[in-house]
Formats: C-alpha cells, structure tokens, sequence
C-alpha cells in the first residue's frame, strides 16, 4: 500500500520545525522513526498535509546530564541506544531494560524515544517505564517550553498532552536513588509482539529492612498507563515481603479496566496484571541494596 500525497519538509532546527506547525498544526505530523507513522500512512489511517521530518533536526538525540542531576534523553534518540549507551545503563537501568522488550532490534534502531512517547500506544513500554521513573517530558511551541509530568501527559489511547502546533524535544528522568532496585516485565504472545500486558517498578528497602519508597506503573490495562498513587502510602515501613506484594497486585486489579480485544480477554489481563505487580515488586526489593524477600 502507499501513503497519500502530502508536502514534504525537512527542518534542520526545531524552532524551524515549529514554525513549519505553525502555518498548519492540525494538518501537520512529524516523522520521527517512522515504525508507528509510516504505517498509519500506508493504511491511509493517517492523512496529513504536510510530513515534517524530524531526523535532520539538530540537538535532539543527546543523552546527557543535566546540572541538577537529571538524565535528559532528546526526543529522536534512537531506542536501540536505550540498550547500549553507559549513561543509561548505569543510571537508568530500568529504561535499558524496557526498551529490550520494544519489538526486534531493526525497529528499535529506526524508532526514538520521543515517537514511542508521543505515539502513546497503551501496550507501549517506555511511557508506563518513564511514568515509573517519575519523569517528565520537555515540550516546545510557538509559546516556548513547557515540562509535563509524565502522570499527567499520556491522557488516553494514542492521545497526550502535546497541543497542535508543538513537539517533544526531550525527557528528563531524575536517577533513583543510590540503592534503589528497579524490575521490568511483561506478558507478550511471542518475543517482540506488543505486550499483553507488563509493569515497572521502583523500590528501596532502607535501612531497618523495611520499604522505604515505591513507584509501579503498568502498560496494557487501560488507555493509558496506570500508576497507582496509594502505593506509597500502602508499602512505605512495611516489610517488602510476598503477603504485601500480593495485596497490591489484588488492589491494583480492583482498579484497573484492561481491553478485551483479539489477544486477550479483559480477566486474563486483569490475573497477568496481579502477577507481573507482584513479581516487579519482589524483584525491585531483591536488587535494593541486596535485600527482600527472596
Ligand atoms: C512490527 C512492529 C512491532 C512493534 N512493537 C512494539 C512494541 O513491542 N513496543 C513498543 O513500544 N512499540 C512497538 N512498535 C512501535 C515502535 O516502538 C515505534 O518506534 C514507536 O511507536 C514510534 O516511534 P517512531 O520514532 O518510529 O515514531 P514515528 O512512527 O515516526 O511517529 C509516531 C507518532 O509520534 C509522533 N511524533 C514522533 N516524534 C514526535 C515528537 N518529537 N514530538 C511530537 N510528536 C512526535 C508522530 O507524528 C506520529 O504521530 C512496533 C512497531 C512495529 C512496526
């Protein structure tokens, strides 16, 4: 199948970028990796008028650190680079560890960061991993930057709190703190399939052996990601052991509502999800500081 026509342009900055938006934002999209777009276009699921590419963009694929502390990953850096880069993989293992998921290793190396996160697919890895992290996400108009929490950006199926007219630019993460253990995993028909459903966790065992943080984010059990904001209160000076990751995974199953679609039915979704929070938890506590309940 072929894309309908549309203009074609390739800015080499993105206030450039923002400028081409300005003159059509609702009949503009940018191209990114080009793995989610380009078939939208090709099933004519997608129509713009004008494709702005964003690969010529400069300044948009550094890792870098920010002067307070901060992780900032530019929007077209690639996901395959997630896998790779030390920065990452030493202070943000669970984003090194979620992006192995994302499908094969050619679509990771085409797809960015910043057109997982806009494209908001709700089996998606990096958007629940980043809401886990407590990220947050860089975006730029006409009006200048502005920084959206990651609870607050992904609104819905394929929907986030970009405005017509503007783009991601970046996501800063601010590293766990030093000891905190982190767990990714998920349910997927086969190696590379989008997931059925998965979970992130972050969680620190202080001291006294007792929870002393905890941040959980699921994908694949509603439109957006899910991210229990009791968690705290229910797990901090607990004892990081099996009874309590197993209430959270039941509480969470309370609260979730999950698709049923051709893959999976909605209840067995919902018993996917309870495991996977229960097991990100254990496994989360078992890498804090060596401790958990094994
Ligand atoms: C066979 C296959 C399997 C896949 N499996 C998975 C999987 O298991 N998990 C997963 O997470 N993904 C999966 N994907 C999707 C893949 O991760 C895509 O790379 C990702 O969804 C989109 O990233 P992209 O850079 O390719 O963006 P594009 O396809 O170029 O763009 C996607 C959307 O985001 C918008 N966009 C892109 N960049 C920006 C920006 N900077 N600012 C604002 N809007 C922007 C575009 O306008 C477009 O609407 C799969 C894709 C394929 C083809």
């Amino acid at each position: 199948m072929k894309p309908p026509r549309f203009e074609y342009a390739a800015p080499g900055s993105v206030d450039e970028a923002i400028e081409i938006l300005r003159d059509a934002p609702e009949e503009s999209t940018l191209l990114a990796g080009g793995q989610s777009l380009v078939p939208l276009l090709n099933m004519r699921m997608a129509q713009p008028r004008v494709v702005i590419d964003l690969n010529r963009v400069s300044g948009l694929d550094a890792v870098e650190r920010t002067p307070d502390g901060r992780i900032r990953l530019g929007a077209m850096v690639r996901q395959r680079r997630l896998e790779t880069d030390p920065v990452v993989r030493d202070e943000l293992p669970l984003i090194a560890e979620a992006a192995r998921h994302i499908a094969h290793v050619p679509i990771r190396t085409r797809g960015t960061v910043g057109g997982s996160l806009a494209h908001a697919d709700p089996a998606a890895e990096l958007p629940a991993t980043v809401a886990a992290l407590g990220g947050r996400l860089l975006v730029r108009g006409p009006n200048g930057d502005r920084a959206v929490p990651a609870t607050e950006f992904f609104v819905g199926a394929l929907t986030t709190a970009i405005e017509p007219g503007e783009l991601l630019t970046a996501i800063e993460i601010e590293p766990p703190r030093e000891g905190a253990g982190w767990a990714f995993g998920e349910v997927a028909r086969t190696h590379g399939a989008f997931a059925l459903a998965g979970a992130a966790a972050v969680l620190q065992v202080g001291d006294a052996g007792q929870i002393a943080s905890a941040r959980l984010a699921l994908l694949g059990v509603g439109s957006a990601p899910y991210v229990p904001e009791w968690l705290e209160e229910m797990a901090v000076g607990e004892a990081p052991d099996e009874p309590l990751f197993r209430r959270i995974g039941a509480r969470v199953v309370d609260e979730i509502a999950p698709l049923d679609d051709i893959h999976a039915s909605a209840d067995y979704r919902r018993r996917v999800a309870a495991v996977l929070t229960a097991r990100a938890l254990r496994d989360a506590a078992n890498r804090s500081n060596g401790r958990g309940s094994g």
